[in-house]
Order: C-alpha cells, then structure tokens, then sequence
C-alpha cells in the first residue's frame, strides 16, 4: 500500500493510464511482487474515451516482424486463460475469445510479400495457412476470389474477444491483488536534476496532489506523448482517429474470418452483424472522438459489395470512433526505459494492436522494474532507444 500524508502520496510505482497497457503493467506487479506498491493513475472514471474500450480487439499472428509475433502468441495464451487469471472471488470475467482466423487477401503485387510474412510467421511457430484462389473458393464460397493471389489464413490461433471486459477484468484483478486506482489528472513527471542527469520522482497532478514515486511508466496511451513533453522527451505517437462500423446483412457469411482485403479495408462477425473499418485519408492527429460517417460511401460499399457479393444489400446500423495510439516512426511499440532519464519507463505506440499485446508488455514492463531485465519474452526490439538512434523497426501489417 503506498502512503498519503496531505497532498502527497509515497508508492514504489506510479502508472499513469489504466487503460488496458496500465493495467496490465499494474496487475504483473501485482502478481510477481505481492507487497509491492503501485498507483494506478487514471482521469477518465468511467473510462469514456480510452482505447481499450473502443477497440476492435482482435488477435492475430500474422506480423512482420518476430517480437511482434511473439508478444501476440503470449497473448493469446494469456486470454486462453484469461477467465481463471482474472477471476476476483471465485467471479470470472467472460472474455468471449473465439477463433476463427484472420484472413489476409493478396493481389499478384502483393503475393510475394504475404509468402515473405508467411516464412517469417511459421519460423515463430505461427500456423498460418497460404490458400490459393481456388482453395479460398472451396474454404469460403461467399468469397470474390477472382482478382486474388493468394491468401494467408490463420484459424486456430487468431480471432477475437470481449475487449471491454478483459480491460474491465484486468483493472478489477490488479486492484483486487493490491494496486490502488488514483482518480485525478496527471499533468506532468517530477524531476530531480536535469539533462542527463535527470531522475524522475513523481507524478504531479493538476488537482495539487503529487504521488512521489520510486518508478514512474507512462501508459497513457494516445496521449502520452503530452505529458513527457516538458522532460523535454518527444514521444512521436499520436492520436488517429478510427471509425468503426457495424453493419448488418441478411445472408449469413458461414465460418467468416475477419478479412484483409488488399485494397486496405478489413472486417468480421460481431455476432450476427458485422464490424468494418478502413484507413481514414487524411490521416490527421487528434480529431474529435465522433464516427466519421462519410467513411462509409458509395465507393466503400460498392468495394465491399466487389469482395463479398452478399454484401450488396449491407447496411450500417451505427458507429463508433475511438484513437489508434499511432507511432509515426515505425508503426510498433515504445516499450521500456527512456535512455538519459532515471526512474521512468514507457509503454506507449501500439499502433494498432495494444489490446492483444498488452499481456506481455504489461509483464514485460514488471520484468524491468523488478529485475532491471526481461527474464522472459526479450522485448527490447522495441526499446524507445530506436527513436534516438534512428533504427526504426518498421511493422508491415498495420491495419486500418
Ligand atoms: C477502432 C480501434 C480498433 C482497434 N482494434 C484493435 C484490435 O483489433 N486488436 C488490438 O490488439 N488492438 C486494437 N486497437 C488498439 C488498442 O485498442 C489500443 O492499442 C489499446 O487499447 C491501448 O491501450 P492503452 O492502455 O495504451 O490506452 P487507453 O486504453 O487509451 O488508456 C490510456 C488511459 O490513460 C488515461 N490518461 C491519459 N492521459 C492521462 C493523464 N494525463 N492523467 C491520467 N490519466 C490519463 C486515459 O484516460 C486512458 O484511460 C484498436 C483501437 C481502436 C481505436
């Protein structure tokens, strides 16, 4: 338990964000080191406007590179237990995984790349399938095939879950096994020294109250390159805005996987409708959290329609919008310690896919603090050391 005299307050670790990444960062402190203290600051109470509740949250294998991969396997074992893991007085969470696969699609262009992914994929251990047009017919007749290549197919081991929930689970389990949720806005990291001398030793918020700390992260998510701006750190995540749409169609699509089309659209079955969404151009930074309907168009349904001629009679029954936590740099996240400051570490820039990776950044975050090395999944491929040292880790499957 950390300690409050006044305004200020003592913890081992003070995690600002209880989004999904925060929480999961809290809930392996929690669980390697009982006894340890860790606030868990959070500004949104009812969690309105976080990511992890406006996700697609879905999980996959098919990456580019291998830490990805990796953190995504680790994922999917942890929401394979998620249920027991997350249980609070013999209460589990029903998390909803189902896996049907994701389905990449490819053009001639694009074939040669998917087949590259695909050996990088199954060096993991990753089973994912390549299907030629023929076998994509027989697999999912409801399908256009006639412009594609090839397509990468991994049922088994990718699919989809109750986001919501797992992050709900996840904030109740980490304050069941001891974290404190602090509701208050944080405005900036405490600093002793400066350059690189520099140590950070709280959190201010901006209701006066400071939570004086041995260990600071920053897990707030697209917002998080704000609040590490006057440490004079330039985060370069930003906050895109992602339409998604639900729709529904009469004709049911029988054993749909949630597809990639190659054009750059994806979707899937949430439960008898559909969910649809697609890149917005322009992409711009910190648009208002409301659906852009005209997303959806004339050319957009008429794609649709192209790829799955059910589709023709579709129709968007809402939408809802939510912030990709985007790292402009290279698409992957900022996991770690920042170089030259003492006392802070990142988890921030997923880019995309935070839901399925947070298992393992959150444990791997744990593993630094209290071991000052990764004991198990090596994630420093994702080190925000790159940033200064100009090495990006570009990931090719970005979706939407
Ligand atoms: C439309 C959409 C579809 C997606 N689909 C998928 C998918 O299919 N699969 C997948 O893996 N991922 C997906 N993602 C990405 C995933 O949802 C995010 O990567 C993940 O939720 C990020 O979690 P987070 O905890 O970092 O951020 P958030 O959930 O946004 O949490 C950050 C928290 O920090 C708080 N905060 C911020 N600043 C402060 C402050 N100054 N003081 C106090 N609190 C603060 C915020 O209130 C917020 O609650 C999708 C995202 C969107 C928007």
């Amino acid at each position: 338990m950390g300690s409050m005299q006044g305004d200020t307050a003592r913890f081992d670790v003070a995690i600002v964000g209880a989004g999904i990444v925060g929480a999961s960062i809290a809930w392996w402190l929690a669980r390697l080191q009982p006894g340890l203290s860790v606030a868990l600051i959070e500004r949104d109470a009812g969690f309105e406007w976080a990511s992890s509740q406006r996700s697609a949250s879905s999980i996959r294998q098919q990456f580019s590179i291998p830490v990805n991969i990796e953190m995504s396997r680790f994922g999917l074992e942890f929401l394979s237990e998620a249920e027991s893991l997350l249980s609070v007085d013999g209460e589990s969470p029903a998390i909803g995984l189902t896996l049907p696969g994701y389905l990449y699609l490819a053009s001639e262009a694009q074939a040669a790349g998917l087949r590259a992914q695909n050996a990088i994929q199954r060096a993991q251990g990753a089973a994912i399938d390549l299907l030629t047009p023929t076998e994509l017919s027989a697999r999912f007749p409801w399908l256009h095939t006639d412009d594609l290549a090839l397509g990468a197919f991994g049922g088994g081991c990718e699919g989809w879950f109750d986001g919501p929930a797992l992050h709900a689970a996840m904030v109740r389990s980490a304050r069941a096994q001891g974290a404190q949720l602090i509701k208050g806005e944080a405005t900036s990291f405490t600093h002793s020294g400066s350059g690189k001398l520099a140590r950070v030793s709280g959190v201010q918020l901006n209701d006066g109250r400071l939570i004086e700390c041995g260990l600071a992260v920053n897990a707030a998510g697209a917002w998080s390159r704000h609040l590490v701006a006057s440490l004079g750190i330039s985060l370069p995540v930003h906050a895109r805005r992602r339409t998604v749409f639900v729709l529904s169609c009469p004709t049911p699509l029988p054993d749909c996987p949630l597809i990639i089309d190659p054009s750059g659209f994806w979707f899937r079955p949430e439960g008898r409708q559909f969910i649809f969404g697609t890149t917005p151009d322009p992409d711009t930074d910190d648009l208002p959290l409301e659906p852009n309907l005209i997303e959806f168009d004339e050319h957009t349904w008429a794609a649709l329609a192209q790829r799955v001629p059910a589709f023709e009679s579709v129709r968007v029954e809402r939408a809802w919008a939510g912030y990709y936590e985007m790292n402009l740099f290279d698409h992957n996240a900022l996991i770690g310690t920042w170089p030259g400051i003492e006392g802070l570490l990142i988890a921030t820039g997923f880019s995309g896919h935070g839901m399925q990776q947070a298992p393992a950044a959150g444990r791997g975050i744990a593993e630094l603090i209290l071991n000052g090395r990764y004991t198990t999944l090596d994630l420093s491929a994702l080190s925000p050391a790159r940033l200064l040292n100009g090495q990006a880790l570009m990931e090719a499957n970005v979706i939407g």
